[in-house]
């Protein structure tokens, strides 16, 4: 079989390849028959950091499996074991050799953050105090304590913490063993901007002498925090290829395009553009309904809102850190919390995502959609909410035994499945690979404009953000004490507002992809003079 513009065959018709890559005709490790097979190999260096670009099911695991001595590759010869000597042969002369000598015949020692942290609390009772004394190997964990902020939630137990609270705890307890190597799969998940920039800092400052392979989704992190990046493309659970390090910035910009030109291999037929400059102009729109000013007082904390409009068809990003009543304002807006002085008039129905997103129904995907949608047959139905959230595969699978990507994607079916006005989800982007954002991006614009109701995202993917909103509510305030929602603005306005208040100023490089500034560098002052920034001067 072969897609017909091959020189040689592609043995799987899944991808574009001119010129089959050299490493497609030596596999790296095969599990079985007929099972997953992977080519190449990410290298940790000393030094630096190195990411895996690429999307779920592709061989990640598998490859830090064999890069940690857990796994011995077997060159796609899975009924003998290979010797090392076969294997070595077969790396001679890459960069990889070095390493797999280092690792030939014995374990290596790996600290991993696995990717998801909800699973934490079913594998550790105790208190966090506890949990990180016992990964205190470097003597560094106040300093980690200091940073991820984690001083005020020591002695609670790991079982009543929240996702973004777990994650910090989990990057923590990575960074403070004495390791070969440091893995950390996924950091973003429930962390808002402020907190993904300090975990990516103290990243940085382990791998000073030590080799750190990350995989991360959150493109503008991995920018800011990776060296080199191996893209790895292929078919999720058929097979997958890591390409050769290649340079941050080039790498980010040949997976954005969805070609790499070294390897020849085209794997999406669309490259992701982003907007260079704010709309001149916003899209006419009628209010699909207002919400008055109001506050919201609990016993320790208080919001405040400006009052505001949202759009039919728009979709409204909602940007902020984390404790400043982001989820406090949606309950506001579905009636679900009253503001002080009494409710407002006019209520709309509201269809919520909620950040953590739960499942214990053994039902099958298919059969609790249909509980709640009528339309499940449609084409509309199966075009603009199924296949773009890829959801075919696991239509069948109990809804309790699905992973955390794939829980996400259905929780975001299910909340565009009711009927209502306005449609608020609260991180939607949480263990999305880059693939599946924009799926996402595309379902809920669609969603919008076509059934003519507002759609609100709270995220903290700055390139979701961007790729997704019309328009800005920007939160500002003391996380825990008070906030005040501001806007709706115009992107322009609300991302000058948001990033001002954080302190960061991106550019742009040649293909328009925003890319964030080093504080104190001449492109940063620049900006900072002018007030822009996020958008091209
Ligand atoms: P990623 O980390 O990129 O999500 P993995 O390396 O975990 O991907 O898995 C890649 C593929 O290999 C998946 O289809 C997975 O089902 C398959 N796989 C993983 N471990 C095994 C195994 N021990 N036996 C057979 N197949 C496996
Ligand atoms: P965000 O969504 O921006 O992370 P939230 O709106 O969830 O923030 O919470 C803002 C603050 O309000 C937090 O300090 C939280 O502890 C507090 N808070 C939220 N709900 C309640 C409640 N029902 N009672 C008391 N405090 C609450
Ligand atoms: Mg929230």
């Amino acid at each position: 079989v072969g897609c017909g513009i091959c020189v040689k065959k592609c043995p799987f018709e899944a991808i574009d390849i001119v010129n089959l890559p050299e490493e497609l005709e030596y596999p790296t490790h095969r599990y079985g028959p007929n099972t997953f097979v992977l080519y190449g190999l990410p290298i940790p260096v000393e030094g630096k950091v190195t990411g895996i670009l690429g999307p779920n099911g592709i061989g990640k695991s598998t490859s830090l499996q064999i890069l940690s001595g857990q796994i011995r590759p077997n060159l796609g010869i899975f009924e003998e074991t290979v010797a090392w000597d076969e294997i070595l042969k077969r790396f001679a002369g890459t960069e990889l050799f070095d390493y797999l000598k280092h690792i030939s015949g014995k374990e290596i020692k790996v600290a991993v953050k696995p990717q998801y942290v909800t699973y934490i609390p079913k594998a550790f009772s105790g208190t966090v105090r506890e949990l990180l004394a016992s990964t205190d190997e470097r003597g560094a964990l106040d300093h980690l304590v200091e940073d991820l902020t984690l001083g005020s939630i020591l002695d609670r137990e790991i079982k009543n913490l929240s996702g973004g609270e777990l994650q910090r705890v989990a990057i923590a307890a990575c960074l403070a063993r004495e390791a070969d190597f440091y893995f950390l799969d996924e950091i973003t998940p429930y962390l808002d901007i402020y907190q993904r920039m300090a975990a990516a800092n103290l990243i940085r400052e382990v791998a000073g002498n030590r080799p750190v392979v990350i995989v991360e989704h959150d493109l503008a992190i991995l920018d800011m925090l990776a060296d080199t990046v191996h893209v790895a493309y292929g078919k999720p659970a058929v097979f997958g290829v890591i390409t050769g390090p290649k340079g941050v910035r080039v790498g980010i910009n040949e997976y954005l395009e969805g070609y790499l030109p070294e390897e020849n291999v085209r794997f999406r037929d669309s490259a992701v553009v982003f907007e260079k400059r704010a709309h001149a102009e916003e899209t006419i729109r009628e209010d699909l309904f207002s919400f008055p000013e109001m506050t919201k007082s609990y016993d320790r904390f208080t919001l405040t809102v400006k009052g505001g409009e949202v759009k039919k068809g728009e979709v409204l990003g909602l940007v902020g850190p984390n404790g400043i009543g982001k989820s406090t304002f949606a309950k506001l807006l579905a009636g679900v919390e009253e503001p002080d002085g009494g409710p407002v008039e006019g209520k709309v129905t509201i269809s919520y995502k909620p950040q953590y997103v739960k499942a214990d129904s053994a039902d099958t995907v298919e059969f609790m959609l249909r509980q709640i949608t009528r339309r499940f047959d449609t084409s509309f139905y199966q075009h603009e909410v199924i296949e773009p959230l890829g959801l075919k595969q696991i239509l069948q699978s109990p809804v309790n035994t699905l992973s955390g990507g794939e829980l996400q994607r259905v929780a975001i079916a299910a909340c565009l499945s009711r009927d209502a006005d306005l449609y608020i989800l609260d991180e939607p982007s949480a263990h999305l690979d880059v693939e599946q954002r924009m799926g996402l991006t595309k379902v809920l614009k669609h969603h919008a404009e076509g059934k003519e109701c507002g759609v609100i995202v709270i995220d903290h993917d700055i390139y979701l953000i961007d790729m997704i909103s019309e328009r800005l509510v920007v939160f500002d305030g003391k996380p825990g004490v008070a906030g005040e929602a501001k806007g709706p603005f115009s992107m322009r306005d609300g991302m000058n507002l948001f990033l001002s208040e954080l302190g960061v100023t991106f550019r742009r490089d040649k293909t328009g992809r925003p890319r964030i500034n080093k504080p104190g560098s001449y492109l940063d002052r620049e900006q900072r003079s002018h007030g822009e920034y996020y958008y091209a001067l």
